[in-house]
């Protein structure tokens, strides 16, 4: 086991993707085995922060004080059941690492959060989902197994179906033979297709689904089984570009329509893996990078078409007559006829989440991003009210993201600091709109510590309070993630 205890040494270690500030601790911790992730746990004291690839966008890796280990040495993938169709990994393999080595056997892991090159335990612990989670769902979708390193070193392994809460509670033993008994929150999750807001609640809970989404606050994740599919053999891929905002909507309802139609067996054809949105704004920030964005559109629309030998032709049609019948800009639009035109859109829209943190970076501010879904009758209505308030404020912002999950990320660039101070004013606006309007606050990149107060907002006191006790029950000195999720305050009776 590597460790770390001159500040000099380790100081990437005490920020993330968030660029949260005022990180801090005291020794690093760099276990190479699960058995040292373990040792490192009882050797640590206080306070321990789990740290991923960091590349978190809500500071939940960032630590305030005391000890951080870090995953980074358990970085093997130790089997690809090919039969079987499952990958089995250490917490540390990167993502983009354990898509290609499973994709060299035929095989293909959908959950594809953009930013390839975090942890697959990071994955886990965020419940990670991006663009394919249209029609593969998130992390959580996928995971069989995980073995976890508990708060005071135990261990233990879940598997998915073997530990269902009754009556509200969940009974596990621990492989030294410890009894833990958890009471499962109670509250109602929102209606939306996305959602990493909190531990999952309900009348029967799994037990690995408390862990999955858990930002590293009820145990450290050291070995996942995942479940994967058969790789695609071919795809349709374009990016879109109408004129008008209102064609735009009218093609994504289509497209979502009809991929719901499709995988409900009422009728055959398009079934989208992602319908991802770019809105005006956001295509005159990434014209810097890609000049040949066409000027003057309301917005594109980046679509992907899994396919076969037989159904390609009949889904090309069917793909161009739904752009054609909203009005796209067919001959300005961009269609993936190789691997290397799908590879460099993917980039592009990698590139427009950068080309926002460059920006706010360069204006010595910090990002303030949304993350919010909403259920579908009120997604419409929410857009409009967000964009009404953006447009008076007179404020510099872009709005993309996965509109095929009403999941769009609002990035207000604040040039200096009284329009920070007017933007995060924007932002608990929109927050209490979505709330108001039954969405979730955070629909995929958690809580951390820098969403913890709109967590509150969206659950209040009784249910923060029932995470805290379930938290107790896994971490009864509550060491594990400090900040992350609950408040403090509510750790504290
Ligand atoms: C440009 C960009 C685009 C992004 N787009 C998306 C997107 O589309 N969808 C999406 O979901 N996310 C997105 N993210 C966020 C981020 O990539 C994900 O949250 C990712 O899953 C985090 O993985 P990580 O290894 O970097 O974890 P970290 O950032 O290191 O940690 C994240 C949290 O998980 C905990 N943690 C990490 N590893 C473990 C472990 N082994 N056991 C227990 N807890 C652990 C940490 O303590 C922390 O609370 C984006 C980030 C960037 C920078």
């Amino acid at each position: 086991m590597i460790i770390k205890t001159e500040k000099s040494e380790f100081g990437d270690y005490l920020a993330d993707a968030s660029n949260m500030p005022g990180g801090a601790a005291e020794r690093v911790f760099i276990p190479e085995t699960a058995d040292e992730v373990a040792d490192a746990v009882k050797a640590a004291e206080g306070p321990i922060t789990i740290s991923g690839a960091r590349t978190g966008t809500v500071g939940g890796a960032v630590p305030f004080g005391g000890t951080v280990i870090s995953l980074e040495k358990l970085n093997k993938i130790v089997a690809i059941d090919v039969e079987g169709m499952t990958v089995t990994a250490e917490a540390g393999v990167i993502l983009a690492d354990l898509q290609r080595a499973v994709e060299a056997e035929g095989l293909y892991y959908p959950p594809d959060p953009t930013e390839w090159s975090c942890q697959i335990g990071g994955t886990v612990a965020t419940n990670a989902s991006g663009a394919r989670s249209f029609k593969y769902g998130a992390t959580r979708d996928f995971v069989r197994r995980i073995t976890v390193v508990l708060a005071d070193g135990d261990t233990i392994g879940i598997s998915r179906g073997e530990h269902i809460s009754d009556n509200g509670r969940l009974h596990l033993r621990t492989d030294s033979g410890s009894e833990i008994s958890a009471r499962i929150p109670t509250y109602r999750k929102p209606d939306v297709r996305k959602d990493a807001c909190g531990y999952v609640a309900g009348e029967k809970v799994d037990a690995i689904d408390l862990f999955i989404g858990s930002e590293g606050t009820l145990g450290i994740i050291t070995e996942v089984e995942l479940a994967l599919v058969r790789k695609p053999s071919g795809s349709l891929s374009g990016i879109v570009f109408f004129r008008e905002e209102s064609d735009l909507h009218d093609l994504v309802r289509a497209a979502r329509d009809a991929s719901f139609a499709t995988r409900a067996g009422r009728s055959e054809g398009i079934d989208a893996s992602l319908i991802e949105y770019f809105d005006k704004r956001s295509l005159e920030l990434i014209a810097e990078k890609f000049p040949e964005v066409p000027g003057g559109m309301a917005g594109a629309v980046f679509s992907e078409q899994e396919t076969d030998d037989e159904n390609e032709d009949e889904l090309f049609d069917a793909w161009n007559t739904l752009f054609e019948e909203n009005n796209a800009e067919m001959e300005e639009s961009w269609f993936a006829v190789s691997e290397n035109d799908l590879a460099k859109m993917r980039e592009f829209r990698h590139a427009l989440p950068v080309a926002v943190n460059e920006r706010v970076v360069r204006n010595n501010q910090r990002k303030i991003g949304t993350d919010m879904a909403l259920p579908d009758e009120n997604f419409p209505s929410f857009l409009d009210y967000c964009r009404g308030k953006l447009d008076s404020s007179g404020m510099e912002y872009v709005i993309f993201g996965h509109i095929g999950d009403n999941h769009l990320h609002i990035n207000l660039l604040p040039k200096d600091d009284n329009e920070t101070v007017a933007a995060r004013h924007l932002y608990g606006r929109f927050i209490a709109q979505s709330i108001m309007l039954g969405g979730t606050v955070s629909a995929e990149h958690g809580v951390g510590k820098l969403k913890s107060k709109y967590l509150y907002v969206m659950y209040g006191e009784r249910y923060l309070t029932e995470m805290a006790e379930l938290k107790r029950a896994f971490d009864p000195d509550f060491r594990l993630g400090p900040g992350n999720m609950i408040d403090l305050q509510y750790l504290r009776y």
